[in-house]
């Protein structure tokens, strides 16, 4: 590009400089020529009156100094010529400037020479007895005039040639300099020329779409990977939370099938693996329910339901194990109606009531609260167990996460009830909210919209 523009800015100027130069060497030229021409008129006038007082005998003894002077008479024969023998000369009656002469007093004319490498300037004036004094002079033309000055030109044109090349350098160069310094990783923060403002602007939109593309891509890659781990650790985990009931089962299994046992111990051993099966049993369950969750659970409606009915329900088929765990469990509220998805949302109370009654001490309570708004039912689970310390309270809706004392304290549990309550609570768009110190029980409110989500 910058050779280009150096290119053009060189044959500019150049073209420029040679038109100039011709344009000036022809006003030159015909300026001096007026001037020659104005001289050899006064020249003329001056011989004319030397001719017309001393006749013949002005031109004895003259020199001519360049000029040619010719004396022409009335019959057009030539009476004198300071150039040629004047017998020889042809009749000049019929010669412009002789011819205007006589007719005007004076006359005036220019031919080119034969070999054209001379002008020839006439000038004729008629004396008073009729015949005519005309003289001539050369004027190189201008070839001859541009030959004559050739060195002179030369030597011109060749400076002016460097001049160009110079400036035409510089100047293509600063033209190119502000392209060459694009920064086009930030293209509108760049200044110069406004014609390629718009280029700079697409060039921003197409880097930044590219830059969403990458982040969005980035942001898959991400997600792919962390669905990737979450598989393999929910693999892991499953694998694990079935060995320890699947052992209960076999240990106890073959220490009946070997006849180990005492008859009156069959049936407390039959208990530990008909738990264990149980126990399997409802991890299964959970699994199901959760991956049915994660596959968008799109088979489910969203029906009119009774979130109280439902906590009656719950508590209801809840009843025995409270009983048996010495914990009462209430309902308080009334009917609370809205748009949800009944299995789903027996899932969030049952869940809730079942942690509230399993994570109890004899002789605790826990309470159950529906309360129907204008836009919203909020149902809240209140216990009064040991409550919940502050740094698992963000775990506890992690899948398969269990506080030590539930592990330690053989609570059978899954790990997985909170984090069906809370995809579940999200497939409402219903909103959880935890309250929990440890020793002072544990209030678990769940929000949801009435008119489903
Ligand atoms: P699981 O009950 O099968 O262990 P969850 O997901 O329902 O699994 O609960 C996760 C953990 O949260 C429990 O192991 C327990 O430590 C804690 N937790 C849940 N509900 C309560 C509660 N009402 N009081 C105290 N701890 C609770």
């Amino acid at each position: 590009m910058t050779k280009k523009i150096f290119r053009s800015l060189l044959l500019v100027a150049f073209t420029v400089f040679l038109c100039s130069l011709t344009l000036i060497m022809g006003v030159l030229y015909d300026y001096f020529s007026r001037i020659q021409q104005t001289q050899l008129r006064m020249q003329t006038q001056l011989a004319a009156q030397g001719v017309e007082t001393g006749g013949a005998d002005y031109f004895d003894g003259l020199d001519a100094q360049g000029f040619r002077i010719t004396w022409i008479g009335r019959d057009g024969g030539v009476l004198y010529d300071s150039d040629a023998d004047s017998v020889r000369m042809a009749n000049h009656l019929e010669r412009e400037e002789v011819r205007e002469a006589l007719m005007s007093g004076f006359g005036q004319s220019h031919r080119l020479s034969a070999t054209l490498t001379e002008r020839m300037l006439y000038a004729a004036q008629r004396l008073s007895d009729g015949t005519v004094l005309r003289l001539a002079i050369a004027q190189s033309s201008v070839l001859t005039m541009l030959l004559g000055m050739g060195q002179g030109v030369a030597s011109v044109i060749v400076i002016a040639l460097a001049l160009s090349v110079v400036l035409a350098r510089r100047l293509s160069g600063r033209i190119v300099k502000p392209l060459n310094e694009l920064d086009l990783d930030r293209p509108l923060e760049n200044g110069g020329y406004e014609e390629i403002a718009p280029l700079l602007r697409r060039l921003d939109s197409q880097q930044r779409q590219l830059q969403a593309q990458n982040n969005q891509l980035l942001l898959e890659m991400a997600e792919k990977t962390q669905a990737e781990q979450a598989r393999r650790e929910f693999t892991a985990n499953v694998s694990h939370e079935l060995k320890t009931p699947l052992h209960v089962i076999s240990g106890y299994a073959e220490l009946l099938q070997n006849g180990m046992v005492k008859p009156e111990d069959a049936a407390p051993f039959a208990g530990k693996i008909y738990d264990g099966a149980q126990q399997m049993g409802k991890l299964l369950e959970d699994i199901m329910r959760l991956s049915h969750l994660d596959e968008g659970a799109r088979d489910m409606q969203f029906e009119d339901t009774d979130l109280y009915e439902l906590a009656r329900a719950a508590a209801a088929e809840l009843a025995p194990a409270a009983e048996k765990a010495g914990v009462t469990l209430t309902v308080e509220g009334r009917a609370a109606p809205l748009r949800a998805i009944p299995v789903l949302a027996r899932s969030i109370v049952f869940d809730l009531c079942e942690n509230g009654v399993k994570y109890n001490r004899p002789g605790g309570t826990v309470e159950v609260k529906v309360e129907p708004g204008p836009d919203t039912v909020r149902l809240t689970v209140t216990d009064d167990g040991p409550g919940i310390p502050l740094d698992q309270q963000e775990h506890i809706f992690e899948r398969f996460y269990r506080g030590d004392k539930s592990r330690g304290k053989d609570i059978p549990g899954t790990g997985l009830g909170l984090s069906i309550v809370k995809h579940a609570a999200q497939v409402h768009g219903a909103a959880i909210d935890l309250k929990s110190a440890p020793g002072q029980g544990a209030a678990f409110t769940v929000t949801f919209p009435k008119n489903g989500k």
